[in-house]
């Protein structure tokens, strides 16, 4: 049975494009019979919060959007992600890494690259064991990084997107699994936790493509067997921009607030999509009927510049 899951980060409200891609990865379950869980992504204390969770469960309801029941939150995983990260180490894939964010920046000095952030030049990966040992004993903290065998490609077939294929090297070169305040990278957590539910199809925004690669090692090396994947072109401001907190007006909190229904927003998605010829109103399952990946232009969607005229 396909297993598909809505993944939201309780770190602010659901906007325009967080409805966008929840509302596929529910129609391609719910066209499929499949089963979808809800996952809260709150692995970073300090951004999470309950309050935004209870709005995220609100908003996907006022859509008209149901699940299958929820996962465990990530904040109560730490145990299950310090024992893969153990295992790793065991196998000696990991290493310390006391670059500090700052020192990083400016080592690196390349263009971001989609999320997988500036490119880590390996400043850690062979320190001798002594410089490791005095640096700790400093009190400096590590983060625990993965070795990543840099030129091999990773090939993989996306359902919006085509055939992809990117070495890691690509995708920014060593990544972190744990940062040096102990705080478990979404890496590592998304594929333990995605693996734990059994999920076999990940629909989200094609800015995570890059982060793909990564996780297809991680299920090599943790023997599991990788999902697969739909990335979802973005949406966008009329400028261009992708939907950040100054766009507040667009949250699904303010647009409910603004009157507007549910239906008026997603005629708005299937227009934009090129499903409708006009945005007039849409229910969420008014689009199950013959759903499939091949009706999705790998295009991103550009907002008017006051959509629903507010
Ligand atoms: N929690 C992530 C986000 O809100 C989703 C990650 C994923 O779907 O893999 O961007």
């Amino acid at each position: 049975m396909l297993v598909g899951r809505l993944a939201p980060s309780p770190t602010g409200l659901l906007h325009l494009g967080n409805a966008w891609a929840f509302w596929l990865a529910w129609l391609e379950v719910r066209s499929a019979g499949g089963r979808l869980i809800l996952r809260m992504e709150d692995i970073d204390p300090a951004r999470s919060r309950e309050e935004f969770a209870r709005g995220i469960r609100r908003d996907l309801a006022w859509l008209g959007l149901d699940w299958d029941g929820e996962a465990p939150p990530q904040s109560g995983r730490g145990p299950a992600y310090a024992a893969a990260l153990d295992a790793l180490a065991a196998r000696g894939l990991v290493y310390p890494c006391f670059c500090s964010r700052r020192e990083l920046r400016s080592l690196a000095g390349a263009p971001q690259v989609g999320d997988a952030g500036a490119p880590y030049p390996g400043t850690c990966r062979n320190l001798p064991p002594e410089e490791r040992q005095s640096l700790a004993e400093a009190g400096r903290r590590a983060a625990w990084r993965l070795l990543c065998p840099d030129e091999l490609p990773w090939s993989f077939r996306d359902r919006v997107h085509g055939p992809q294929s990117f070495t890691l090297a690509d995708c920014g070169g060593d990544f972190a699994l744990c940062r040096s305040d102990g705080v478990f990278a979404y890496q590592l957590a998304v594929v333990l936790d995605d693996l734990a539910a059994g999920v076999s199809s990940v629909v989200r925004g094609d800015d995570l493509l890059p982060s793909t690669p990564r996780q297809l090692y991680l299920y090599s090396l943790l023997g599991g067997r990788p999902p697969a994947y739909a990335h979802l072109p973005l949406l966008l401001d009329h400028r261009g921009e992708r939907l950040a907190k100054r766009h507040a007006s667009l949250t699904l909190h303010s647009l409910r607030a603004a009157g507007l229904r549910p239906e008026s927003v997603l005629g708005l998605l299937a227009f934009l999509a090129g499903w409708r010829a006009a945005p007039g109103p849409v229910a969420a399952a008014d689009l199950l009927p013959g759903f499939g990946w091949s009706s999705l232009r790998p295009k991103a969607l550009i907002l008017p510049e006051k959509p629903f005229g507010l």
